[in-house]
């Protein structure tokens, strides 16, 4: 990784980490020199008292006097640092996870939908959203450890020094020493990481599908949970093929780590012995080394493996950056403007559209279309044909691979798509909210009258007047045990009543009836041909006969539209939509 890029993803995990909590650092820098000014004291002490015993005949009071002093100030920095480290960090911790999930939460949010067809992003994501803050928390530990560690090197290489340089050169072998052997650790750890990355996902997967209440009734009467065992087997099994090396090799550099520690103990303890011997230092001086060497070694290990500590952590904050900085979708311009040739109206115009989610096959081919949003627009065809993908375009949920939608809406002050459609797709989800919620988040008292009028026009105000707390009820048990489930057909009535309330001008509906029984399937049609003028319908549906009432069908076949026209126009044509109606007709009647 290039040092500027490693800079630069500190400097924005250090403004991060500035916006979540500024109190965190002002408040462990104190600590930190407080901690210092106590470890100094407390090495001094004992090499003073040593000493004291030992060459002078001190007397008791003095010693006891020293004592409480000494203990008074040590407990009292002891006490700060505890409530800094167990009360105020602790709180601090939680803004800071808090800033970081609603930050990556956010941005997760706005990226393009095409991002979550790779890979490498999905695997970036994860690392972002599953950590919950690690790295920023981690990030400001390390950026306080070096600056404590300045502090406290420098007054304990004062101490030292003085006695001796070989013990200062001792000790920075030492932390050399322990330095090569963590970051070969870390870059150990690393590339498990990223080689476990993939299995970490995987596993993620697995796990949901024996924690949902949806897959677990699955898995009960489709039984594919021991597939699943069994991959999380291999999973394993492919885990340890791959760290089996890396965990073999780090425990033998261990191994070698601990050999070394074990020789510079040992010169230090000869070195000592001898400048005792010649009178050079004193009892108290020989113990201060011998049980402050290791203090030093680490201040200064500390002050090294900052910046490899940091080159590591970059690579992890990459991901979060990558997350943030990757391409967000694209609000799409609607112009308000009617041009001087433009006879059309309020309309999407789609020209030469081509789609291909994979960048190979193309699922859509060449649409050409203009729609005019002043009408109710049905968009027909078989399975598989590419309805919902061009609804989906016309959305700009996906960026069409070629082609252009123009978006025109003279005199209505409409800004972009979003303020433009209100939509129920097929794959609609419904949340562990309220029922009202579920409609209209968080709505007003004008919000509460389109919640009312969106559960009348999906025909669910007979289930709601049952509910224990009406449309405040809570549903899924995710958050509230009492949580109550709908059926199949009331939540996709939840989710018709969620693009009503949305109130734009065109309605986007895709097959809204698929589980809906047929006389609400009626009563829904029948309020979706009333819905007032001035609202455009576009309705991808595969039956026909609610298309009779369309101004416009648009028929596709194979991702293109095969035939465009009024229903009676298509009727007379005699084509594929006549052929497909005339089948379900015949089928209706059968069934009568
Ligand atoms: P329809 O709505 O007409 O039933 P779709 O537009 O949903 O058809 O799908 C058209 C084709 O695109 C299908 O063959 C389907 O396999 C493919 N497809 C749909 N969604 C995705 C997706 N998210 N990723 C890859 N292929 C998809």
């Amino acid at each position: 990784m290039k040092t500027r890029e490693v800079f630069g993803f500190n400097l924005e995990m250090t403004k991060h980490l500035m916006k979540a909590s500024p109190k965190y650092i002002i408040v462990n820098s104190i600590d930190s020199v407080v901690g210092t000014a106590s470890t100094v004291l407390q090495i001094l002490f004992y090499q003073k008292l040593i000493d004291l015993v030992i060459y002078s005949e001190p007397s008791i009071a003095k010693i006891a006097v020293s004592f409480l002093l000494y203990y008074l100030l040590c407990s009292a920095a002891k006490a700060f640092n505890h409530w800094v480290t167990l009360v105020f960090n602790e709180k601090e911790k939680r803004r800071i996870y808090l800033y970081y999930k609603k930050m990556i939460y956010t941005e997760s949010v706005k990226k393009k939908i095409e991002k979550y067809s790779s890979e490498t992003y999905r695997n970036m994501l994860h690392n972002a959203v599953y950590h919950n803050g690690d790295y920023l928390y981690s990030f400001a530990v390390q950026l306080l450890g070096l600056m404590s560690s300045v502090i406290s090197f420098l007054s304990v290489l004062y101490l030292f020094q003085r006695l001796h340089f070989i013990f200062v050169f001792a000790a920075v072998i030492s932390a050399v020493k322990n330095c090569v052997c963590s970051s070969r650790v870390n870059k150990l750890k690393y590339e498990m990481h990223q080689v476990n990355m993939m299995i970490e996902r995987c596993n993620t997967y697995i796990y949901n599908l024996f924690y949902f209440k949806k897959y677990i009734r699955e898995l009960r009467f489709y039984p594919i949970g021991n597939y699943f065992i069994s991959q999380y087997a291999r999973l394993k099994e492919l885990w340890w093929q791959k760290n089996k090396k890396m965990t073999i090799r780090r425990g033998c550099e261990d191994l070698i780590c601990k050999a070394a520690d074990l020789l510079i103990y040992a010169s230090n303890v000869v070195v000592l012995m001898l400048l005792l011997v010649r009178g050079e230092i004193t009892v108290g001086e020989f113990s201060m080394v011998l049980t402050n060497f290791v203090l030093l070694s680490s201040y200064i290990e500390r002050i090294i493996m900052f910046f490899p500590a940091v080159w590591d952590g970059a690579k992890y904050m990459k991901d979060i950056s990558d997350v943030i900085h990757s391409e967000n979708y694209c609000l799409k311009e609607v112009k308000n403007e009617t041009a001087a040739d433009d006879s059309q109206g309020a309309c999407i115009k789609c020209e030469n559209l081509c789609f291909s989610y994979d960048g190979k096959n193309n699922v859509l081919n060449n649409v050409t279309a203009v729609l005019p949003l002043t009408k109710k627009i049905a968009v027909v065809g078989e399975n598989g044909s590419g309805k919902t993908t061009f609804v989906k375009l016309l959305l700009g949920l996906y960026t069409p691979t070629a082609g252009t939608i123009e978006y025109c809406c003279p005199d209505r002050h409409i800004k972009n798509n979003m303020e433009l459609f209100s939509v129920m797709l097929q794959d609609y989800r419904i949340f562990a909210l309220s029922v009202a919620d579920n409609i209209l988040p968080f709505p007003d008292e004008n919000g509460k009258k389109r919640i009312n009028d969106a559960i009348c026009f999906c025909g669910l105000e007979e289930k709601v007047r049952t509910l224990p707390q009406g449309a405040d009820t809570i549903l899924t048990g995710e958050f509230l045990e009492e949580g109550i489930c709908l059926s199949g057909g009331e939540q996709q009535k939840t989710a018709i009543a969620r693009a009503h309330a949305k109130n734009r001008p065109v309605l986007i509906l895709d097959e809204p009836s698929g589980r809906l029984d047929p006389l609400s399937e009626r009563r829904l049609i029948e309020k979706i041909n009333h819905l007032s003028a001035d609202k455009s319908v576009i309705l991808v549906t595969h039956n026909l006969t609610y298309t009779k009432n369309a101004d416009l069908v648009l028929y596709f076949e194979n991702g293109a539209i095969a035939e465009c026209g009024s229903p009676q126009q298509l009727i007379s044509c005699k084509g594929r939509y006549e052929k497909m109606l005339s089948e379900q007709m015949k089928r209706m009647e059968a069934e009568a």
